[in-house]
C-alpha cells in the first residue's frame, strides 16, 4: 500500500472560475505540472477528488467533466505528469435534477471517494495528505486519518479567514507548489513516505 496525495481540482490544481462549464476557461496555474511531476517523481499517488455540484445543477453533463480530465491528463502528459486516479462527485442534497438529486457517500467532506480510492488504487489513507482550497479538503482528511494542507489559492484566502470552530489545516501554503514542498518534507520527516515501508 502507498499513501496518496489527493488534490482538489478547481481552485487548488487549476484557476476557480465559478463553475467550470467551458474548456476554454480551463487553466493549470502555472505551477501543477512541476507539482504533480514532483509528486509522481516521489512515488506518491496522485489522485485528484473533486465535487462538481455543477452537474446536479444542470449547469453541464457528467462527460464535460472527463472532457475536462482528459483536457488535464494531456498537459500533464505532454511534461511527463500523470494523475493516477480521477474522482468526482455530480450530486447535491438540493439537486434541481432528480437523478443528482442525494445525500451520497462521495460529496467532500464524506469520505466516499477516498474511500474509492483506497479500494481501487490501494492507498494507505493514514499516510496520506489532502490538498485543497475549503475548509471541506481539510475535513475529508480529518474524516479519513490524513493530512491537510490548506492552499491559498481560490477560495483559500477567504476560506483562512473564516475557519469554522475547531478546525485548523496541518498546514496553510500559499499554492500547491509550496503544498507539495512541504508534504515531501513532511513524509520523509515523519518516515510516512512512499519509500518507507
Ligand atoms: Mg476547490
Ligand atoms: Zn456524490
Amino acid at each position: 500500500m502507498k499513501p496518496a496525495v489527493f488534490l482538489d481540482r478547481d481552485g487548488t490544481l487549476v484557476e476557480e472560475v465559478g463553475y467550470l462549464d467551458r474548456l476554454d476557461r480551463l487553466s493549470l496555474f502555472p505551477w501543477s505540472i512541476d507539482a504533480v511531476r514532483l509528486l509522481n517523481r516521489a512515488g506518491f499517488a496522485v489522485v485528484v477528488v473533486s465535487n462538481q455540484a455543477g452537474v446536479a445543477r444542470g449547469f453541464f453533463a457528467e462527460p464535460f467533466v472527463l472532457e475536462v480530465q482528459r483536457e488535464i491528463d494531456a498537459l500533464l502528459a505532454a511534461a511527463g505528469g500523470r494523475i493516477d486516479g480521477w474522482y468526482y462527485c455530480p450530486h447535491h442534497p438540493d439537486a434541481p435534477l432528480p437523478q443528482y438529486h442525494r445525500a451520497c457517500e462521495c460529496r467532500k467532506p464524506r469520505p466516499g471517494m477516498i474511500r474509492q480510492a483506497q479500494a481501487e488504487l490501494g492507498v494507505d489513507a493514514s499516510r496520506s495528505y489532502v490538498i485543497g482550497d475549503r475548509w471541506l479538503d481539510v475535513q475529508l482528511a480529518r474524516n479519513v486519518g490524513a493530512r491537510a494542507i490548506l492552499v491559498r489559492t481560490g477560495y483559500g484566502a477567504t476560506e483562512e479567514r473564516q475557519a469554522p470552530d475547531g478546525m485548523a489545516a496541518d498546514m496553510v501554503a500559499d499554492n500547491l507548489i509550496e503544498a507539495v514542498s512541504w508534504v515531501l518534507r513532511d513524509s520523509r520527516a515523519t518516515r510516512h513516505g512512499p519509500e518507507s515501508r
